[in-house]
């Protein structure tokens, strides 16, 4: 078994942002920026405004933060939402999903401009993807392609199983993995809490991407021996020997990982890779803006 090490790419990945960054910054060219937009108080939320944060300072970006009350108004932040689209030192904003009840997603969503969505969650982008022009791919699904180039793991002709397909991460990576490169060429199916016989469906793949939200639900009986496994899950989990909660996935990984080739560890796995890839994402952004292209 080989272990997909999350944490060893995204190192990587940040290491070669920074030195193309520094290339340019020698080159008197201004920084790439990347802004969050956070609304409320949400702990989850807060936290990964923070590690987006603290990557834009590894990778040599600017970064800024608009941290906004939870009563904010529809339009006060589709206001700030119309500066951020008009600033050009900004390349890149997102606003970090979810937000209040009273405030419109699909509305704020159609509201940021697609050449600075480094989230890839417009529908202009979600199209490009899906006629495969090229584009930006959702953070979590761009750091699972990039893990399986990175690995060599060959995905042409295989039969991928994604379990989940929610706008983020399931229905984009299924929709990436199908189009006609590399990482691509591959027979994808979806699977939600509809499927029926889901395990006999499993066992068919060679390739699992489990984004359900539900700790442990892949175990070892559903998987084929020598398949590849993508844990994107992340529960917390109240652990009785430790006596505080803990992070874990969406696959039984203890019992799995002695059955197949490759698998993602969780933590370690594919959240450090989502990080790494919004960095990606704004670099392109910047590259494009600056005609590096
Ligand atoms: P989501 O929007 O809640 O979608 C969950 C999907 O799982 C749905 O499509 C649902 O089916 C399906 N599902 C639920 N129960 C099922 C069952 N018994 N059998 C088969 N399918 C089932 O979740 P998400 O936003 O995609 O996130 C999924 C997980 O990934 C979560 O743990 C989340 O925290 C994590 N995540 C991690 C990262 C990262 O960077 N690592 C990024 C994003 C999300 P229906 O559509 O039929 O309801």
């Amino acid at each position: 078994m080989i272990l997909l090490d999350g944490k060893k790419l995204s190192k990587e990945i940040k290491k070669e942002i920074k030195e193309e960054v520094d290339s340019y910054l020698s080159k008197k060219m201004r920084a790439p920026k990347l802004v969050t937009v956070l609304v409320g108080d949400d702990k989850a939320s807060q936290s990964y405004v923070r590690s987006k944060i603290k990557s834009c300072g590894e990778v040599g970006f600017l970064s800024e933060n608009y941290n906004l009350p939870e009563n904010t108004k529809e339009e006060e932040l589709l206001d700030l939402i119309s500066k951020l689209n008009e600033d050009s030192t900004v390349d890149g904003f997102i606003v970090q999903l979810p937000l209040p009840k009273h405030i419109d997603e699909e509305k704020v969503l159609l509201s940021i401009d697609p050449t600075k969505d480094v989230d890839g969650f417009h529908p202009y982008n979600i199209g490009k993807l899906l006629l495969g022009i090229e584009t930006f791919t959702s953070a979590t699904p761009l750091g699972i392609l990039e893990m399986l180039k990175r690995y060599n793991i060959k995905t042409e002709s295989k039969d991928i199983a994604v379990i989940g397909r929610s706008n983020i991460v399931g229905k984009p990576i299924g929709i990436a993995l199908v189009q006609k490169m590399y990482p691509g060429n591959a027979s994808v199916s979806y699977y939600h809490s509809y499927t029926k016989d889901l395990k006999n469906k499993l066992l068919r793949a060679d390739i699992i991407i489990a984004a359900i939200g539900k700790a442990k639900f892949v175990t070892e009986d559903m998987v084929k021996e020598g398949a590849v496994i993508i844990d994107v899950g992340m529960n917390s989990v109240y652990d009785e020997s430790l006596g505080k909660s803990k992070l874990v996935g969406d696959v039984d990984f203890e019992n799995v990982k002695s059955k197949v080739d490759y698998i993602t560890p969780v933590p370690g796995g594919v959240g450090l890779m989502t990080v790494a890839s919004l960095m990606l994402n704004t670099l392109k952004s910047y590259k494009l803006r600056n005609g590096i292209y």
